[in-house]
C-alpha cells in the first residue's frame, strides 16, 4: 500500500506544485492521477520513487517511510514507464530489459528466460525482437518494451507517466486494451498519470482528480461520471478530447 500523508512540494523557485495531499493507494490497484497541465500529477508521481524530494508530509510504502528505504531497494521495487520511453538507443531490446535484473545480479539463464516471458507478455515475439535496437521498432512497440523493462525484476509497484500520449490513436487504444488485460494477470499496484479522461475512465479502478496541486475528488469511474464532487470535475469528466 502507498500512503500519502499531508504531502506537499514547493520547488526552490517558490512554486507550490502539491499542497497537502492525503490519500492511499491499495495493493494491486490501478490508480489514475488526472488533471489539467500543471496540476501537480507528475510531481506527485515522482515523489513516490524519490525522483523529487517532498517538502512536507510523508509517503509510506508498506507502512515504511520512503525516506527510510535504501534508494536502490526503493527504485528496484518500483518500475517506471515514461512518455518519452527512454530506452538506451545503443543497446538491444534484450539488453534494455536486462538492466535491473543484472543490477540485482540475477543469473544469466534466469534473465534470458525472463526476457522471453516479458516479450510474450507485452505481445512481441522474442525471436524477432530480442536482438533489435530500439530504432528498429515502432513507437508503440518501443512503449511495449518500456512496459516490459519496468516489469523486468517483478516490482510490486509500477509508475506510468503519460506512457501512451505520444502514440497515434489506434496504437494508443490497443496498448490501453492490452494493459487492462496484462494487469488482470500481473495485479501490480499501478499509478498512472494522464490528462486524457477517456484513458482514465478506461484504465482506472479509482481516479484521483487534481487541480492546482490539490486533490479535488478520488473515486471510481462511475462515481466521477455520476457524482462529480465539483463543477470542475463535472466539466472535466464531460470534456472528452
Ligand atoms: P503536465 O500535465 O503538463 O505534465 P502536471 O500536472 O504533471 O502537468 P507538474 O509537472 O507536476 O504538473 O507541475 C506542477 C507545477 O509545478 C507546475 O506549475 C509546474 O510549472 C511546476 N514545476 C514543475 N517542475 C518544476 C521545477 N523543477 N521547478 C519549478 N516549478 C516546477
Amino acid at each position: 500500500m502507498i500512503r500519502f500523508e499531508n504531502v506537499s512540494k514547493e520547488y526552490p523557485d517558490g512554486t507550490l506544485a502539491v499542497k497537502t495531499v492525503d490519500f492511499q493507494i491499495q495493493e494491486g490497484e490501478f490508480f489514475v492521477l488526472i488533471g489539467p497541465s500543471g496540476s501537480g500529477k507528475t510531481t506527485t508521481l515522482k515523489m513516490i520513487n524519490r525522483l523529487i524530494p517532498l517538502t512536507g508530509g510523508t509517503i509510506k510504502i508498506q507502512n515504511k517511510k520512503i525516506s527510510e528505504y535504501n534508494i536502490h531497494e526503493l527504485r528496484w521495487n518500483i518500475g517506471y514507464v515514461l512518455q518519452d520511453i527512454s530506452l538506451f538507443p545503443h543497446m538491444t531490446i534484450e539488453e534494455n530489459i536486462a538492466i535491473v535484473p543484472e543490477m540485482k545480479k540475477w543469473e544469466s539463464g534466469k534473465i534470458s528466460q525472463r526476457i522471453d516471458e516479458l516479450l510474450d507478455m507485452v505481445g512481441l515475439d522474442p525471436s524477432t525482437y530480442r536482438k533489435r535496437k530500439p530504432n528498429e521498432l515502432s513507437g508503440g512497440q518501443q512503449q511495449r518494451i518500456g512496459v516490459a523493462r519496468a516489469l523486468a525484476a517483478n516490482p510490486p509497484i509500477i509508475l506510468m507517466d503519460e506512457p501512451f500520449s505520444a502514440l497515434d490513436p489506434i496504437s494508443r487504444e490497443k496498448l490501453q486494451d492490452d494493459l487492462v488485460e496484462l494487469q488482470k494477470q500481473i495485479k501490480k499496484t499501478i499509478v498512472f498519470v494522464t490528462h486524457d479522461m477517456n484513458e482514465a475512465l478506461k484504465l482506472g479502478e479509482r481516479i484521483c482528480v487534481m487541480k492546482d496541486g490539490e486533490v479535488v475528488q478520488i473515486g471510481s469511474p462511475e462515481a466521477l461520471l455520476h457524482s462529480p464532487a465539483t463543477e470542475f470535475v463535472r466539466d472535466f469528466v464531460g470534456t472528452k478530447p
